[in-house]
């Protein structure tokens, strides 16, 4: 009875979703039973809520080119002021989406599954995640971004090696997971391409910090890749694109409700960017970081944010039947090097020379940067707060981020950081080190701002928590809670 319901239900929601798509096809603005953009705007702009046929008309018809940049920013402002309810939210993602292609993976005959983390400072758990994820035969098709401002960027990281590229071809992606399982690149020009005329308008009209666009601008291309399955890592803190907890929750709704009207299998955590993730921020230095992960090794918060986003992930693609079992297949893959193994295969597929995979093998030997400078505590007591923000700022001051986004970047630049949030410190100790190319005069003021950056306090110090929440229901949950709830009952 339980088999001939689910068959039932899958009937209707497939059929919804072919009646869905015909009602969206040549939907324009004034014509079908759609109103004017003027209309639409009105609409909006009295606090009413778009259909999902309006909504494609609008987004369309600026997509090819029938609706004017100024139409387009008073809607934008429009949806800004009065806000978007999760229907309309999903239905521009899915408008976006539909701007393009939408990957098809299902000849590859494995889940597939992919994460997204909304940015920060030393967030290198990609690197290692991805190809980590796919040493279990599962696919991973990771479109990511670049740095820009204080965050860093995946493709910049990855591109630290010699000869990788991640701009790929529709049918590249496609053959390269088939053949690897994992890919790391920019979206493909042919992923919800109306996101960047749309993020530039945004940009200039004081509607990028909307929320509803936020999500349809990330959502669009993540399921414009075509995951069967979909991790969020929402950041929080100091660092993150949304510092407030309270606004990177909503985010982390909002993202999970787009994410499942549109029947993707979600699990969406919240972490900490209060202070960098791990040692190293810029671009080599943080790929190394996460060499060291993969190779067994690495500092412990990357690591441990790599093994707890590989068992949920594992546990969301159907892989393993509990979290606990999970984190134990990841520990395993991160001791045997079998994750290392499919990094490896993902850098020769995406055109690494030999001397990538000989920094790989000996990171080392990698080129060093021509001046270093160590930053030493001018007082004793327990690290309070790293001001990730102004870690980042500086990474971009040393050549490792871009003020604009045609900079070029030294991949080679960053900071190690020695010292993090609960250590004890006496006076004169390494709290980090610099390296750069950049002249002696801009490296000082690099390291009296990196030194500016580190509160201290006169009392001991508790290392903020890791990870913070994970969404259960649309709600968020302590993870302390959520690992207790996954221990098996004493006997
Ligand atoms: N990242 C995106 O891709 N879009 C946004 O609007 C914000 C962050």
């Amino acid at each position: 009875m339980i088999i001939i319901n689910i068959i039932f239900l899958a009937i209707v929601v497939a059929a919804a979703a072919v009646e869905a798509e015909a009602e969206w096809e040549g939907a324009q603005c004034g014509s079908g039973g759609v109103g004017s953009m003027v209309e639409l705007i009105q609409k909006k702009r009295d606090g009413g809520e778009l259909s999902a046929r309006e909504m494609w008309a609008v987004v369309s018809g600026f997509h090819n080119g029938a609706i004017p940049d100024y139409q387009m920013a008073a809607m934008l402002m429009a949806m800004y002021i009065r806000g978007m309810t999760d229907r309309e939210t999903t239905d521009m993602t899915l408008s976006f989406m539909r701007t393009g292609e939408i990957a098809d993976l299902s000849s590859l005959g494995k889940t597939s599954i992919d994460k997204h983390s909304t940015g920060g400072v030393g967030d290198k758990v990609s690197l290692a995640l991805a190809p980590l994820v796919a040493s279990f035969g599962l696919v991973v098709p990771m479109m990511s971004g670049r740095g820009l401002g204080h965050t860093g960027g995946t493709l910049d990281k990855l591109e630290s090696l010699p000869g990788v590229g991640t701009a790929l071809t529709s049918a590249d992606f496609l053959q390269q997971l088939r053949q690897v399982g994992v890919a790391i690149c920019g979206p493909t020009e042919s992923i919800a391409p109306v996101d960047k005329a749309m993020y530039a308008l945004r940009d200039v009209t004081g509607t990028a910090a909307s929320l509803p666009l936020i999500v349809a601008s990330i959502m669009s291309k993540k399921l414009a890749e075509g995951p069967d399955a979909l991790l969020l890592d929402v950041k929080t803190g100091d660092g993150a694109f949304l510092p407030e907890w309270e606004s990177a929750h909503k985010l982390a709704q909002a993202m999970l409700a787009a994410g499942e009207l549109a029947s993707k299998r979600m699990t969406v955590v919240m972490t900490d960017m209060s202070q960098p993730l791990g040692r190293a921020v810029g671009n080599w230095l943080e790929l190394r970081e996460a060499i060291d992960v993969l190779s067994g090794r690495g500092p412990e918060d990357v690591r441990e944010l790599v093994v707890v986003q590989c068992a949920l992930m594992l546990v969301l693609a159907g892989q393993a039947p509990s979290y606990l079992t999970a984190r134990q297949m990841a520990e395993k893959h991160l001791g045997n090097g079998e994750g290392l193994r499919q990094l490896r295969l993902l850098v020769r597929a995406q055109g690494g020379r030999q001397e990538a995979e000989a920094y790989i093998a000996s990171p080392d030997t990698y080129p060093a940067s021509a001046r270093s400078l160590e930053v030493r505590a001018s007082q004793a007591g327990w690290v309070a707060a790293i001001g990730a923000r102004e870690i980042g700022a500086v990474n971009v001051l040393l050549g490792g981020g871009r003020a604009d986004k045609d900079a070029k970047i030294d991949p080679k630049a960053g900071i190690v950081l020695a010292r993090k949030v609960g250590d004890a410190v006496s006076a004169g100790d390494l709290l980090a080190t610099l390296y750069s190319d950049v002249q002696a005069p801009l490296l000082q003021e690099a390291a009296d701002r990196v030194l500016r950056a580190y509160s201290m306090s006169d009392v001991p110090v508790a290392a903020p928590p890791l990870v913070g929440h994970i969404l259960v229901n649309g709600s968020a949950m302590p993870w302390s809670r959520f690992v207790e709830q996954q221990q098996p009952p004493a006997s």
